[in-house]
Formats: C-alpha cells, sequence, structure tokens
C-alpha cells in the first residue's frame, strides 16, 4: 500500500537554535511512524537541517527553486544547488509565491521541470481563490494549473507530488471539509490517470489548515494522500500528531 506523505512547510520561520529543537523532536517521536515524513525548509537552512535528518526517516525539502540553471540571477537558487545540499523535495507554486512573487502557471511549470531534471520531487501546489470558489470556478481554476505542469513534463509527471491549497484554507483556520477537499482530489487524480498510467501511485497532498484535530478525517479520503502543513509543523506534538493520524 502506498504510505501517506506528510510534509512541513516552514515558510519563513525558524532559527538555527529553534530548528535544532524541532527537528530532535520530530526525530525522538517519529519512530514507528508508517508515514513518509518532509520538513521544508528556509533555503539559509538547508545545509543545517541535511546534517539534522541525517541517519533519519525524514526528508529534506526546500520552498522555491529558480526557473534558471545558473548565471546572473542575482539571490536565485538552482535545481542543482538544492540537490548538492541533500534536498529531495522542493515546493513549487505555492501561492504564497503566485501571489506575492507573480509566478505564473508557465513559471511554475518550468521550476517544475528543473527540479525533476535534477532529481528534486517537485510538491506542485494548485488551488483556487475564495472569490474562484464562489464563481464556482475551484474545478476550472486547479485543472488549468496543473495543465500547465503536466504540458510542460510530458513523461516525467508521475515523478511530481501534488498538493491541492484552496487559498482561502491557508493559514486562516478555515480547512476545506473532508468532502470538499475529496471532489477536488478526484478531479485532480483524473486528470492524472488521463496524462499517465501511474496515478494511482502518485501522492496528491491536501493543504490548508490541517492539524492534528482535523488530519485523520481528512487523510481518511480516498484520494487523498497526504498533506503540506504549514503552522501546525511548527510544533512538533501538533505535526507528529498529524504524522500519526497517517
Ligand atoms: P497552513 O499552511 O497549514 O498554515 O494553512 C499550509 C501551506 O501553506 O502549505
Amino acid at each position: 500500500m502506498k504510505k501517506k506523505l506528510i510534509a512541513g512547510n516552514w515558510k519563513m520561520n525558524g532559527s538555527a537554535a529553534a530548528n535544532a529543537a524541532l527537528v530532535e523532536a520530530l526525530r525522538a517521536g517519529l519512530a514507528g511512524a508508517s508515514c513518509q515524513m518532509a520538513i521544508c525548509v528556509p533555503a539559509v537552512y538547508l545545509s543545517q537541517v541535511a546534517q539534522l535528518v541525517q541517519n533519519s526517516d525524514i526528508g529534506l525539502g526546500a520552498q522555491d527553486v529558480s526557473a534558471y540553471d545558473s548565471g546572473a540571477y542575482t539571490g536565485e537558487i538552482s535545481a542543482a544547488m538544492l540537490r548538492e545540499c541533500g534536498v529531495r523535495y522542493v515546493i513549487v507554486g505555492h501561492s504564497e509565491r503566485r501571489q506575492y512573487h507573480g509566478e505564473t502557471d508557465a513559471t511554475v511549470a518550468v521550476k517544475t521541470q528543473k527540479a525533476l531534471a535534477a532529481g528534486v520531487t517537485p510538491i506542485v501546489c494548485v488551488g483556487e481563490t475564495l472569490a474562484e470558489r464562489e464563481a464556482g470556478k475551484t474545478e476550472e481554476v486547479v485543472k488549468r494549473q496543473l495543465a500547465a505542469v503536466i504540458h510542460t513534463n510530458g513523461h516525467c509527471i508521475s515523478e511530481i507530488v501534488v498538493a491541492y491549497e484552496p487559498v482561502w484554507a491557508i493559514g486562516t483556520g478555515k480547512t476545506a471539509t473532508p468532502a470538499q477537499a475529496q471532489e477536488v482530489h478526484a478531479v485532480l487524480r483524473a486528470q492524472l490517470l488521463a496524462a499517465t498510467p501511474h496515478a494511482e501511485r502518485m501522492h496528491i497532498l491536501y493543504g490548508g489548515s490541517m492539524n492534528a484535530s482535523n488530519a485523520a478525517e481528512l487523510l481518511a479520503q480516498k484520494d487523498i494522500d497526504g498533506g503540506l502543513v504549514g503552522g501546525a509543523s511548527l510544533k512538533a506534538p501538533d505535526f507528529l500528531a498529524i504524522a500519526a493520524a497517517a
């Protein structure tokens, strides 16, 4: 059976001391967990956290990657650099990057391609805003966002992880109901099935105010294969409780 994947997105949080304490608590509490776990940390801490997770089952992840390979791109970090730091996963197209950094579907598709080419698993985020949901456009939006990535990444598409993150549920405490989430996950699964024979073994994560109390019900849905967890990934007991629910 496919193991669930629980990925933490630390966003712009952490410090050398806090990271060490958090990872130590995760390592201590993770023994015997049956899910896969990853933590996506700020780029400056990748090397530190790579050391901290050594010889554990915690996969190291980054939060963004450049759409370019190398050269005059001040401030950018390439997929090859991430790989060299021991990174296994990278979040691509998070709604905060789409919203505050002008990332388009096309940029997200190229970043996905760069990650795949470097041997880093992209966690591709899709999701509708509240206005889009209220206008009945949820399905249209997530399909368009995923189609851009499928179209650009062709036969490698089975190597990505998809994360459905309704924008209105991120950091708001408003979680999608299990039924609302499953409905969208089923749409995404069908889209993947049309693109690859491996769609059933792929992970489609739910993200948006997932916490210790709502995780079990969300993760019990047929097409929810794990979670992308923001706020609750910063507290070891909460994150471990989500992992235990998986
Ligand atoms: P949240 O964030 O769990 O704090 O809502 C999820 C995310 O943005 O990945």
